[in-house]
């Protein structure tokens, strides 16, 4: 399989020093196939494939991962960036309700949403409506119903028996019934077409003109694959959206889909369906996301192993120095930075059993302090950091100018590193740290 070649290749790279410019554009190349073979369109590849060149040629060389790992790393955060990073959270109107228009093509699974959206908003303390507006399909009406009845919402549709009623007008009195029987949240489900075509759009922005909506949700079937783009494309141009949902993920599509759309449009992925119930649907996650288009879960799951064994060893190594009453501030640095790197570090230490007391005291420990402490000890020279009863008077001026602070912020950090070094050395002693003397040492 791809996955399967994409590592080998990127085995081919294991136990080289550094990523020279060869090995680069041999990994590009063969992520290139993995991308298309993924479904992703090939413009987008080729963005996606020169920013990842520049990235690896500039990257550092890691010591805790291997260059095939660093590599897939690099390929893998890139695309979790380009998917949106952070989920984005559904935009609500101030005043309800919120109006939440779905668009796309017939199949793509509207109605379906329609019911998993209305279920999930339900769960989250909302109380929404649904409004059928597709009056083209015979059964489309009934279908949103039963939707509608699984998810315990209730359902606005035009009355039978009038011929083919105007889906402007339902939309229209839709939103006025939300108001009337106060619902904060409207979903408005739309007719598609098996293709794009003009009635259907003209249909679309008409519709999203009568009622305003707050989002636009741009539905989309992941096994379209190459198609997505130029759906995607059709619809921004047409009827616009603020959102993309990816259906039918429990297909065996690779996901490609979801790469180029985001790339396309520029509009972000809210959620993900994957199944045909009511449940088979979450908010969209773009590490996982990664993963399934990249094909390599397990690497990514190793990489992140060697990370975290990589910064235990570095922390040891640390505990063993602090205890033998030889921690330098360069290592007190590099354990903030491994500390900060794991998160706001309050939270971190909040984790910690018995930390309890210690919370309020903690949350007042704020990252901009952290920030002063990192600049001062950046300020000085390797020997200062090594041997920091060496910082004299004149060296502290100099540290001070270099970093931005005052000379009393210096003393300060130094005083206090002296304290904790003492402290540490005679706790360790106590508890038998490693690399303690112990009590009589
Ligand atoms: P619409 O025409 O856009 O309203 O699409 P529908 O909601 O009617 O869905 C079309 C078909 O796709 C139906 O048979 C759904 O049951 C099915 N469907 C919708 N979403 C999913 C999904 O996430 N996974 C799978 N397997 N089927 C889905
Ligand atoms: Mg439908």
């Amino acid at each position: 399989t791809l996955s399967d070649r994409l590592t080998s290749v990127l085995n081919n790279l294991r136990g080289k020093g550094r990523l020279s410019e060869a090995d680069i554009d041999a990994t590009a190349r063969e992520i290139r196939v993995a991308l298309l073979e993924a479904d992703v369109a090939l413009p987008v590849v080729r963005t996606f494939i020169a920013k990842v060149k520049e990235r690896a040629k500039g990257a550092e060389v890691s010591q805790a991962l291997n260059p095939a790992q660093q590599v897939v790393k690099i390929v893998n955060e890139e695309l979790i960036a380009i998917l949106g990073g952070e989920t984005r959270r559904l935009n609500l109107a101030k005043n309800p309700p919120s109006v939440i228009m779905l668009a796309g093509l017939q199949g793509a699974g509207k109605t379906t949403l329609a019911g998993k959206l209305a279920k999930w908003l339900r769960g989250q303390g909302h109380t929404p409506m649904l409004v059928a507006c597709d009056l083209q399909r015979p059964n489309a009406v009934t279908q949103l119903q039963v939707v509608g009845e699984r998810a315990g919402v209730p359902v606005f549709a035009p009355e039978p028996g009038n011929g083919v009623g105007d889906p402007v007008d339902v939309a229209r009195r839709g939103i006025e019934e939300a108001k009337r029987a106060q619902h904060d949240i409207v979903l408005v489900d739309t007719a598609g077409r098996l293709g794009v075509d003009e009635e259907m759009m003209r249909q679309a922005i008409d519709i999203r003109a009568a009622v305003q909506p707050d989002e636009v949700l741009f539905v989309v079937d992941a096994m379209i694959g190459q198609d997505a783009v130029n759906t995607a494309t059709a619809f921004r141009d047409g009827v616009g959206f603020t959102g993309v949902v990816l259906t039918k993920l429990d297909g065996d599509a690779r996901g490609g889909a979801a790469l180029s759309v985001r790339e396309v449009t520029g509009q972000p992925i809210l959620f993900a369906s994957n199944g045909e119930k009511l449940e088979d649907f979450d908010v969209f996650h773009p590490d996982r996301m990664a993963s399934r288009i990249l094909g390599m879960g397990d690497m990514l799951t190793l990489i992140e192993q060697a990370e975290q064994a990589f910064d235990a060893e570095q922390a040891e190594a640390a505990a063993m120095k602090m205890g033998s009453g030889q921690l330098t501030l360069e290592d007190f640095l590099e354990q903030m930075l491994t500390l900060r790197k794991m998160g706001p570090i309050a939270n971190l230490l909040g984790m910690l059993p018995g930390a309890g007391q210690m919370k309020d005291q903690l949350a007042n420990l704020d990252e901009k302090h952290l920030d002063r402490v990192q600049a001062i000890i950046r300020g000085m020279t390797p020997a200062e950091r090594e041997d920091p009863k060496i910082i004299n008077a004149s060296r502290r001026l100099r540290i001070a100018n270099g970093s931005g602070v005052r000379v009393s912020d210096v003393n300060d950090l130094v005083n206090r590193f002296f304290e904790a070094r003492k402290m540490m050395s005679q706790m360790a002693g106590r508890f038998g740290l490693p690399g303690a003397r112990g009590p009589k040492g």
